[in-house]
């Protein structure tokens, strides 16, 4: 149990991914509720006595073949899901859901026909309980996170009966230092690679906008943007207890950390810090149907 930092890294060196997002790709954060938290929970040297509460988000990526929405974040049933959690876990998370993103949707006129899938950073119980609010929507996910699912990890005890799983691979195609990678519609725009170590199948959510502003959605690789700042790890005990494989965790840690000092154009979002969503727009209280939107 050292309390050395991560060590340092070669930097990067190669140029950003070529990326043709469309005119039309918009991006908007949806809070769906938070978790009470104090910040000794969220990284290594971080107080105790702070409250950081952590953001429960869903993001909706528009792309006119097909929106996704990563992440789900607190659905309708959350309260009964959680029932179904751990004791230890439920004895120490207190949680405030906000309306559920099915319902943030519907209020602004958005049509399900443009959802082509939700895709998961990974499928912890805060990251899909509102899947079943999305009937019939795929739920994309790796083959390793489905096997991790259906053997049934304690953080994943909500049941997402009748989710559509739809498996989906990489190719050995190198993006930003991981070795493989998967470009969802060929224009780069929205690029996933694997990042296991959270849990078998996480995976990072790469996003270039026409505004050549690019995102990486790193889920729960750090639950702090200070996990990348300070370099720092997650706390020992916490880490032991919420992530299945630390080494690999700390590996794909070292390339996003790469990743924030070479290109500061790219902005990482880890998927509980509220700060993180800060130039992320929110849903407008209308989306135009005339359009895309
Ligand atoms: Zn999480």
């Amino acid at each position: 149990m050292s309390a050395a930092p991560l060590p340092a890294l070669a930097p990067a060196t190669e140029p950003l991914p070529p990326a043709n997002p469309p005119p039309e790709m918009m991006i908007y954060a949806l809070e769906t509720g938070i978790v009470r938290r104090r910040a000794a929970f969220a990284y290594r040297g971080g107080s105790w006595f702070e409250r950081r509460d952590s953001a429960v988000m869903t993001v909706l990526v528009g792309h006119p073949r097909g929106d996704l929405l990563i992440d789900t974040g607190f659905g309708r049933q959350i309260n009964q899901q959680f029932r179904s959690n751990p004791l230890v876990l439920r004895m120490t998370t207190r949680y405030e859901r906000f309306t559920a993103a099915a319902d943030q949707l519907d209020a602004v006129g958005y049509s399900r026909k443009s959802l082509r899938a939700i895709l998961l950073t990974h499928a912890h119980w805060d990251h899909v309980s509102g899947v079943p609010d999305f009937p019939g929507t795929p739920v994309w996910i790796t083959a390793d996170e489905h096997r991790h699912i259906a053997k049934g990890d304690f953080t994943m005890s909500i049941a997402l009966t009748g989710a559509r799983y739809e498996e989906y691979g990489f190719d050995e195609k190198p993006y930003f230092g991981f070795p493989q990678s998967r470009d969802v519609y060929g224009d780069g725009a929205i690029v996933i690679v694997p990042a296991p170590g959270h849990t078998p199948g996480s995976v990072i959510i790469f996003a270039t906008l026409p505004s050549r502003k690019r995102y990486a959605f790193v889920g729960d690789l750090v639950w702090r943007i200070e996990g990348i700042t300070l370099r720092k790890e997650r706390p020992w005990l916490i880490r032991r207890l919420a992530d299945v494989d630390q080494e690999t965790l700390r590996s794909n840690l070292l390339r996003v950390i790469v990743i924030h000092e070479r290109y500061p154009e790219i902005t990482i979002i880890p998927a509980h810090d509220p700060s993180a969503y800060a130039d992320i727009p929110r849903l407008p209280s209308e989306l135009q149907r005339s359009s895309h939107y």
